[in-house]
Parts: C-alpha cells; sequence; structure tokens
C-alpha cells in the first residue's frame, strides 16, 4: 500500500494519549524510529481522566517505571474498585471490584456456587468472598506478594502527563510547542506529509499519529474518516469536572453516583480530589447540572466546573493511510469504568506489533481496525449494560434508558445470565466474568437458575467450601492497613501548591475602598449594598461584549435570557470578597464552592412561563445542611432597567411549596388560571406574596443577600430594546454555597 519505510513518526498533541504513546513508541522503537510531539500550550488537553484500571500495570511494565516514583509523582492513590450508588434504584448500591470472588469450577464460575448456597441457606452477601470489595469498603490497602490484590490507581491528569514528558524527553524524544493550523497532504494518496506549525515550523513525517483530543484533526478533519455515533445507546452528552480540597482519608475506590439525569463520580487523590458529572443535556441544562454538582462535592473548589461535551462513539476506522488516532481523537466512551486509558494503552501496544517499520500494509491497517472496534464495542456494551439494567423509575431519563433497545450481543447476554447464571466471554475481553456478575447482578438481576454441577456438594462440603472462603477474605482483610496509613508509608507525595487563584492576583479586580451598606428588609434580613464595587466596571463590561457570542440561554433554564460563565478569576475574586466579608454577615458556615455568571434579561414579558413569572428563591439542589448565598453585581447604567425586590410568602410553608411546584410543572396557561396571575415579571406584591424590600440598581452597585428569601428581578419591561439592545441589563449573578453554621 505505502513501501515507504517508517523512519520519522510525529505524534500530534500531548495529553494523555500524546505522552502515553510517545513513552511507549521511544522505550519499544525509539533506536529504529525518530519521534516528535507537538502540542499547543494555548489549547491545553483535556484535563480530566484520573481513574484507572488494573491493565495500566501492564503500559508501567513495558516502560519499566519505578512504582513508587510513579504514585509520587502523580499525587496517585490507590483503586480496588467502583462503588455505583443509586443506580440499582435510589439508596441502592454495589461495588464493582478488581478482584475475583470467590473460586469457581472450570464447568461453572463462582457465581454458581453461592446461588446454590443463598438457596440452601449457607452463603453470605456475594461481595463477603472478594478481598478486594471488603478492602475497598473498609478503606484498607497494601500490596500483598504474588499479586495478592489487584488494584489500580486515581492519579492528576496533568502530572501524569508531565511525568511521562520527562520520561519521554529522557529517551529523545523531541516536544515541539506550537499551534497546528494547517496539514499537508499528498496528492493522490492523500497522505500526510507535514504538520505546519502557528510558529511557522513545518513537521514532516513518515507516520502520523492523531493525539489532539477530540478535534481529531488528522483523522476526522484532513481524511474525513467520519465518526460513528453511539449516543443512542449512552444518553449522556456532556460532563463537568471541578476539582476540591481533600475533606478526609482517600478512599481506595471510585465512587459513582447515579442522579436523575446522569451521574457524578469522585476521584480522591494525595493532594485533592476530582470531581465530575456526566449527564444528558436533553433531561438537564449545563447549569442546572453545574448547580447539581457544586451541591454534592464535599470541601472547598479548587477551580471553577468547566463543562465538555461529547459525542460517545467511535471513528469508522482508526487507521487510515499514515495516520493511526488513539485517544480521544479516535472515540470516546464515557468515564463510568474508567477504560479510556486503558484503549489508549491497547492502541499503543497494538501499535507497536503492527509497526509498519518498513512500509504500510493494508492487511495491518485492517487488522488494527479490526482489534480497535471489538475492543470498544465489548466495552460500550458493558457501559449500556450499567444504564440498561436498572430499577429506577424516577425520570424520564431512566425510563428512557431502562426502555431502549440494546445492541444484540449485549441483549444475550444479560438473557443468558438471567436464565443460567452464565456468562460466557469471548477471547481478549476487557471485562472478566466476575466483572459482568458483580454488574449484572448489582443492578438487580437474579438468575432464575444455576449450573447442576453445584448440586454434587451435600450441605455441609457447600458450607465448608463458601466459609473458607469468607474467612479467608476477612483473615487478609483484617491485617491490611488504611489505605492512606500505607500511602504514608509507602509513598506520599509531596505536598503541592494548590492551584487557587491567589487572592493577590484578583484583589485588583474589586475596589478595596468601597464601602458596605445594609438594607433591612420588613422580616428582619438584610441585604448587604455596596456602590463603586468592581476597580473598572468598564472593563467587565466589555469582557462581557467580547464574548457576546457566546452568551447562551440553555432551554429550560428559568433565567429570563442568555448567560455566560465568569472567567476563573473574576470568580475568585467574588468568592474571596463574599468569604472576607460576606460569609458572616450572612451566618454563613464553612465554604461548599461558588458559580457565578454574567446574564442578561431578554425574554419578552409576554412570554415568560410559570416560574418566570413569579419570585423565586435560589436554594435549589441544596443538600440537608447546607445554605447558598447570592450576590448580583449591576453592570448597566440605565437605572429603569430595575435593581432587585424581595418578597415575603403569604402563604403556609406546605402551600408555599405546592405553589412552587406548581410553577416548576404547570405550563403557564394552567397555572395562570389556577393562581390568577398574568404574564410578566413579578414586581409588585400579590395574594401569594408581599414586597419586604426593594434595592434599586446603580451603575456598579452590588448586593449580598441570603437565597433563602423570595426575590426576583425589579424588571418594569417599558421599553423592550433597553434590554435586548447592546448589553442591555448585564449583571453577574453568584451563588454561594456553604454549609449552615
Ligand atoms: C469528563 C471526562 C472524564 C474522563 N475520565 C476518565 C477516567 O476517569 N479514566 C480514563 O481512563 N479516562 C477518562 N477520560 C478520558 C481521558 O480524559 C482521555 O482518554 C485522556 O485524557 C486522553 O486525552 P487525549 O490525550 O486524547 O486528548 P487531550 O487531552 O484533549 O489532548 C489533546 C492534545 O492535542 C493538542 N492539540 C489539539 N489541537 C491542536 C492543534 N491545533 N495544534 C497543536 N496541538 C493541538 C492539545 O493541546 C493537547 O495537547 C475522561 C474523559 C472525559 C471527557
Amino acid at each position: 500500500m505505502n513501501s515507504k519505510p517508517i523512519r520519522r513518526v510525529v505524534i500530534a498533541g500531548g495529553g494523555t494519549a500524546g505522552w502515553m504513546v510517545a513513552a511507549g513508541l521511544a522505550k519499544c522503537l525509539g533506536q529504529q524510529v525518530d519521534i516528535r510531539l507537538v502540542e499547543s500550550e494555548e489549547i491545553g488537553t483535556v484535563g480530566v481522566g484520573e481513574a484507572t484500571i488494573p491493565t495500566l500495570h501492564f503500559m508501567h511494565e513495558i516502560l519499566d517505571l519505578d512504582e513508587k516514583e510513579f504514585i509520587q509523582a502523580t499525587q496517585a492513590t490507590f483503586k480496588l474498585g467502583i462503588s455505583f450508588e443509586n443506580w440499582r434504584n435510589v439508596g441502592e448500591h454495589y461495588f464493582h471490584s478488581f478482584g475475583k470472588t470467590g473460586k469457581g469450577h472450570w464447568t461453572a464460575g463462582f457465581q454458581h456456587f453461592w446461588l446454590e448456597g443463598r438457596r440452601r441457606g449457607l452463603a453470605s452477601d456475594y461481595g463477603d468472598y472478594c478481598l478486594e470489595l471488603r478492602a475497598g469498603l473498609d478503606n484498607r490497602f497494601a500490596l500483598l506478594p504474588d499479586n495478592g490484590i489487584n488494584y489500580a490507581y486515581h492519579f492528576d491528569a496533568t502530572l501524569y502527563g508531565q511525568y511521562l514528558r520527562r520520561f519521554s524527553a529522557a529517551l529523545g524524544v523531541q516536544r515541539l510547542e506550537g499551534k497546528i493550523v494547517k496539514v499537508h497532504q499528498a496528492e493522490g494518496s492523500g497522505d500526510i506529509t507535514g504538520i505546519a506549525l502557528d510558529n511557522g515550523a513545518l513537521v514532516e513525517g513518515d507516520l502520523f499519529i492523531d493525539c489532539t483530543g477530540m478535534r481529531s484533526l488528522l483523522l476526522g478533519e484532513t481524511l474525513g474518516v467520519p465518526y460513528e455515533s453511539w449516543s443512542h445507546w449512552l444518553p449522556c452528552d456532556s460532563a463537568l469536572a471541578v476539582q476540591t480540597e481533600s475533606v478526609g482519608e482517600p478512599v481506595p475506590y471510585t465512587r459513582s453516583i447515579a442522579h436523575p439525569w446522569g451521574w457524578q463520580w469522585r476521584i480522591p487523590l494525595q493532594h485533592r480530589v476530582g470531581n465530575g458529572v456526566v449527564f444528558s443535556s436533553k433531561h438537564i441544562s449545563d447549569d442546572e447540572a453545574k448547580a447539581a454538582l457544586l451541591a454534592h462535592v464535599q470541601g472547598e473548589v479548587l477551580r471553577q466546573p468547566r463543562v465538555i461535551k461529547f459525542t460517545p462513539g467511535q471513528r469508522e476506522v482508526v487507521w487510515k493511510n499514515n495516520v493511526v488516532a488513539i485517544g480521544l481523537s479516535s472515540g470516546f466512551l464515557e468515564p463510568l469504568e474508567s477504560t479510556s486509558i486503558h484503549l489508549i494503552q491497547r492502541g499503543l501496544t497494538r501499535l507497536v506489533e503492527l509497526f509498519p517499520t518498513d512500509g504500510i500494509r493494508q492487511s495491518d491497517v485492517d487488522e488494527y481496525n479490526a482489534q480497535a472496534r471489538e475492543q470498544i464495542e465489548v466495552i460500550r456494551d458493558f457501559i449500556i449494560l450499567h444504564y440498561h439494567v436498572t430499577d429506577r423509575d424516577d425520570s424520564a431519563f431512566w425510563r428512557g434508558c431502562r426502555d431502549m433497545d440494546v445492541p444484540p450481543l449485549l441483549k444475550h447476554r444479560i438473557q443468558h445470565f438471567r436464565d443460567t447464571a452464565r456468562v460466557m466471554l469471548h477471547q481478549g475481553e476487557l471485562f472478566a466474568e466476575n466483572s459482568w456478575v458483580q454488574v449484572m447482578m448489582g443492578q438487580g438481576i437474579l438468575p432464575r437458575s444455576h449450573h447442576p454441577i453445584t448440586r454434587n456438594m451435600d450441605d455441609r462440603s457447600l458450607a465448608d467450601f463458601l466459609g473458607e472462603i469468607r474467612r479467608d477474605v476477612a483473615r487478609t482483610m483484617m491485617k491490611l492497613p488504611r489505605h492512606q496509613q500505607f500511602i504514608d508509608q509507602f509513598c506520599p507525595a509531596p505536598r503541592l501548591e494548590q492551584p487557587k487563584a491567589p487572592a493577590a492576583a484578583v484583589a485588583p479586580l474589586l475596589n478595596p475602598q468601597a464601602r458596605v451598606d445594609s438594607v433591612e428588609l420588613a422580616d428582619g434580613s438584610r441585604v448587604y449594598v455596596i456602590d463603586d464595587f468592581a476597580q473598572d466596571p468598564d472593563a467587565l463590561v466589555a469582557l462581557a461584549q467580547s464574548a457576546a457570542g457566546r452568551f447562551k440561554a440553555p432551554p429550560g433554564h428559568p433565567y429570563p435570557g442568555p448567560q455566560l460563565d465568569l472567567p476563573d478569576a473574576v470568580s475568585a475574586a467574588l468568592d474571596a470578597c463574599f468569604q472576607q466579608q460576606f460569609r458572616a454577615r450572612l451566618q454563613a458556615g464553612a465554604p461548599l464552592g461558588m458559580y457565578g455568571r454574567f446574564s442578561r434579561v431578554t425574554q419578552d414579558a409576554g412570554t415568560l412561563d410559570a416560574r418566570q413569572r413569579i419570585c423565586h428563591r435560589d436554594d435549589s439542589a441544596l443538600g440537608a445542611g447546607e445554605m447558598v448565598c447570592a450576590s448580583v453585581h449591576y453592570l448597566f447604567r440605565d437605572e429603569q432597567l430595575g435593581g432587585t425586590v424581595f418578597f415575603r410568602s403569604l402563604m403556609s410553608e406546605a402551600d408555599t411549596r405546592q405553589f412552587m411546584r406548581d410553577a416548576n410543572t404547570l405550563d403557564a396557561g394552567a397555572f395562570g388560571d389556577k393562581y390568577g396571575i398574568p404574564p410578566g415579571y413579578m414586581t409588585e406584591g400579590n395574594r401569594y406574596f408581599e414586597v419586604i424590600g426593594r434595592v434599586p440598581a446603580r451603575w456598579n452597585r452590588a448586593i449580598f443577600y441570603d437565597g433563602a428569601i423570595f426575590h426576583s428581578g425589579d424588571i418594569r419591561w417599558a421599553s423592550p430594546a433597553a434590554y435586548r439592545d447592546g448589553p442591555g441589563r448585564l449583571t453577574i449573578n453568584a451563588f454561594f454555597k456553604s454549609r449552615r453554621p
């Protein structure tokens, strides 16, 4: 196909994929090929991907890495499995461990003996027969001789990339900084000959590894390989990631907590915790997901959440011409079972196995593509299993997952297990029988029958068999130290300065001379008012206007106009101001994170839905013992556009709740008919609420208040054009979540 020998390899992209490929190729083939890696600091990496599975040990064996050095360099912790919470149903949890459960027979896996034991009243919980599961839940860990415990790691993705970069540099990989702006192709064949960077450099090569992330610059954009979407099976298409300070000892497992619209992860590292939500944008907006994420994290937020959009799926082929895509450029499966880094590793090892030193042959390309497809499809099916087999009925999202048609092989596997407790795997599949069994039973399938070989054991021998395994697990488990204790003894990582925006760097955004006044509301609570709040309010308006195209009005969001997330520095300044000046005044406890955005009111008063016609509180998605305070910073000079008006309910608490529920569930017409509230912004009292205070808008004024007080924009909508044209009624709205003291 292309008999040109491969001497120059160019890796485009320096995320986890780029540096894993660089390290692996340099270690295995560095003497035969020249390896260069191009990456762009300006573009950056996806910045997530911190939970792994035990196959990573093989990668590290190939590289001959020192485990302790790797753990310390990446602030890693140990991982024994994943705790799936609320997946089968709300309040029901199970653990998918990396361990083996019990002992099987060549005819039948351990689950058959356990089911027989259960039938005869001789077996305890399935998890009692698995060391990794028991140790994980008991927060214990140690390295055991003879691979006596099967484990993986949680690590800091950025530090891992840096670690592999140093490793690769030592093996001669050359790193080039720059943005790829043009891709050169040979006429006729379409092979890529070089990539041009924004600094004028042209990087030529014989084989190109596309590690450019979801952009897929070489395989997708340049060679036009189509993307096959699997979103009809995997409904989540968005994620938000946020890092928080550690508030306790790290547990040796990933937490995966299901919500009505997707799920949330928690990954404890030595220096911080990685958190995120994976969700379906059809079922929750980015802002609601962000609020839900912040409502469910523990510890102070170190960086503001970032939205990542994706389509689950895979490129039709991952090797075409002289381009091999590895990592997100080749496809993406959501991180439910932490499989992406494994797929990078498989892409790399397959490439080394089939490396086209003497020229690219179509048979190698076909083999590579066939294996890639097979490997990702079985993982895809395993992930779909978690969504599909569920008793959850509490949201459209879960009902959709439960009712969807799944791929034929998965359908067969579920039915086969349901009927017989059997899991028949194909050679080379990633997830072993025990993984399938743990997830299928965890999600609620109890097989109708099991293998007859188990009936050969009388009660006594079956009880002894099960009891011995259980006692063995318990004995070993009791000898293990706590996970944190083991880390402290074996591999404590150096303390790292957390990347919090330093107060000094952001302080100039706000005016240190600004005076704080307060307005007492009729119910005795206070709203704090600061005039001349920002040092340079025009710069904030200019910042918002320069990003005008990125303002979005998320469908279904109650705010009546478009919004844009605040840059981190502005959020950090606001947060620092809240913590120093208003947290105590508003009687808020320990901080639990904040979220801020630019907002503009643009929606015609006549088109408001039920929720938008009435006042509201900012306390949705709060957990027990939590509260939220809010601020509004007015960035418009026309005071007629309206400040903020505060209300008190005239109804009982139960009627108030019903009223708010109706506003959230009835359409505008039905709500109007039921309560007699006409279309329009709420600026005055009515039969249900009375006004308890008002703060007029003023250029560069900010107010801080308790989000539990009912309030509304004081929007008279006298001149619609004034709201719609230019920056209009531009505000910065921020929400500060705290513990209740
Ligand atoms: C929300 C989320 C959570 C995840 N969690 C996990 C997990 O727990 N476990 C797991 O195994 N995997 C996880 N993954 C997947 C994992 O993050 C990725 O597989 C991994 O980070 C590899 O990414 P990458 O290197 O392919 O892409 P990226 O990190 O996006 O890197 C792309 C690289 O290409 C460069 N680049 C792009 N365009 C250009 C250009 N024009 N010029 C020059 N350079 C360019 C970028 O600068 C960057 O260096 C997760 C993914 C997501 C989205």
